[in-house]
């Protein structure tokens, strides 16, 4: 939005600097580090409704948010404000409080497959204890996930598991022990046939299979017509746990989620993201029954000092509230169809290939000329075509994620006229991507 001519991150090469010195990467999360785009990350200052603004003063307009959470757009308003009397009654008890009752609520009564919900701090905490419930339900140790899948990074599912993995391509992670991978089996997303082969293989050792509903770490990859339901078929006729990890999902293609969408209910269900409304917050819910086995009700331990903080439970209680409306959901659409349009007619013009997968609020642009429905598909994308484009949005001031395995989310604060002025920045990136 700001003239691109001058080089205008001098600060954010200063601050780089200075981090990779004393912070691995010089980050907090390897994908910030801006590897699978090159360059250097931009440091943030601060970020209002649908834009961030650089420590050199430069506006984005957002399309990472914060990777998910921010759908009501950044610092908003009543957010701000709720926080803010949330902080006068204190930061953290380590005792309950009625907050942690109206955030399992307003979870609940959103959350078809819901009954009963645990509130932890992060994505990764809700996976890992989901799995574990799962394993101390079964009695069973076996899990199946899907290549390019990403559900945190808990020692069990680092086994291809997209987006930061596959941007820096390690295949797994040293660190994982073999016996704890080995119990993790992987299978091509979109691919019921392979799915009841694995089952008729282990059927009897597995525990569950987790599954991005609509997956969002490879990029947006929408399930295809019925492949939840065979899903669903095949754990049932196993016995195994159905595991939705609507961590990114959940909230954001409706208010509930992927299995709301989709109309397949899971056995578990892990949240985060757009649940914490922009603070640290993860969640995994289930039946009664099922979730009734978790400490201190049943013996499958899991706890957090900080888990339920008031501070998280305001701001995403406040989110959620927010999201009541069923309206909500139809500007969402709206949004994002005009903006994925306005992406395609932009590539096309210029002579780029691409492929916009879309769900709602979320989408990837690829840049490859068959449909992409796993990773085999995914990983074809033109990596140097995508990471031109990348840095030409950038100087136009788009922020996308800077890794071509990544959704890109719209959110409330999107308004028509920051949707037309991103299309009118992808012309010109479109076209000079290609040199
Ligand atoms: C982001 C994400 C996670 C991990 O959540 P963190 O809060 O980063 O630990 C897990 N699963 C999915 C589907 C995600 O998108």
């Amino acid at each position: 939005m700001s003239s691109p001519q001058r080089d205008e991150h001098d600060r954010s090469v200063e601050l780089f600097a200075r981090a990779v010195e004393l912070i691995p990467g010089g980050v907090n999360s390897p994908v910030r580090a801006f590897r699978g785009v090159g360059g250097t990350p931009r440091f943030i200052r601060s970020a209002k409704g649908a834009t961030m603004t650089d420590v050199d003063g430069r506006t984005y307009i957002d399309y990472v948010g914060s990777w998910g959470p921010m759908i009501l757009g950044h610092a908003d308003e009543e957010v701000l404000d709720a926080l803010r009397e949330a902080l006068s009654r204190g930061t953290s008890y380590g005792a309950p409080t009625e907050l942690e009752i109206e955030i399992a609520e307003e979870i609940i009564d959103a959350v078809p497959s819901i009954k009963m919900v645990r509130m932890v701090n992060s994505g990764t905490e809700a996976t890992m204890s989901a799995i574990r419930l799962a394993r101390g339900v079964t009695g069973r140790n076996k899990l199946i996930k899907f290549e390019g899948c990403y559900h945190g990074h808990g020692d069990s599912f680092l086994v291809k598991a997209g987006s930061g993995v596959a941007t820096l391509g390690l295949p797994d992670s040293p660190g994982v022990p073999a016996s704890v991978a080995q119990n993790t089996i992987t299978v091509s997303y979109n691919d019921a046939v392979a799915l009841e082969q694995t089952f008729d293989e282990h059927g009897a050792d597995i525990a569950a299979v987790i599954i991005e509903p609509v997956v969002g770490n490879m990029g947006c990859v929408p399930p295809q017509e019925g492949y939840l339901q065979r899903v669903r078929e095949i754990t049932t006729k196993h016995n195994a746990l159905l595991i939705f990890d609507e961590v990114m999902t959940g909230f954001r293609l409706a208010r509930g989620g992927a299995q709301e969408l989709y109309n397949v209910t899971p056995d578990i269900t892990t949240l985060g993201k757009i649940i914490g409304g922009g603070l640290p917050v993860g969640a995994y819910g289930a039946s009664r029954e099922i979730m009734n086995n978790i400490a201190p009700a049943g013996n499958v331990y899991q706890a957090g000092t900080l888990s339920g903080n008031p501070l998280a439970m305001t701001a995403g209680l406040t989110t959620l509230k927010r999201l009541r409306q069923p309206s909500v959901y139809e500007q969402l659409e709206r949004a994002g169809q005009r903006l994925c349009d306005g992406l395609s007619k932009a590539a096309r013009e210029a002579g780029v290939e691409t492929v916009i997968n879309r769900v709602g609020s979320m989408w990837t642009t690829f840049f490859t000329s068959e449909a992409v429905t796993d990773w085999t598909s995914a990983a074809k994308s033109n990596r140097a075509l995508f990471g031109n484009f990348f840095h030409a949005m950038l100087n136009e001031g788009v922020y996308l994620a800077p890794s071509q395995f990544e959704a890109g989310f719209i959110g409330l604060a999107h308004t028509d006229e920051f949707l037309d002025r991103t299309v009118e920045a992808a012309g010109k990136a479109f076209e000079a991507a290609k040199n």
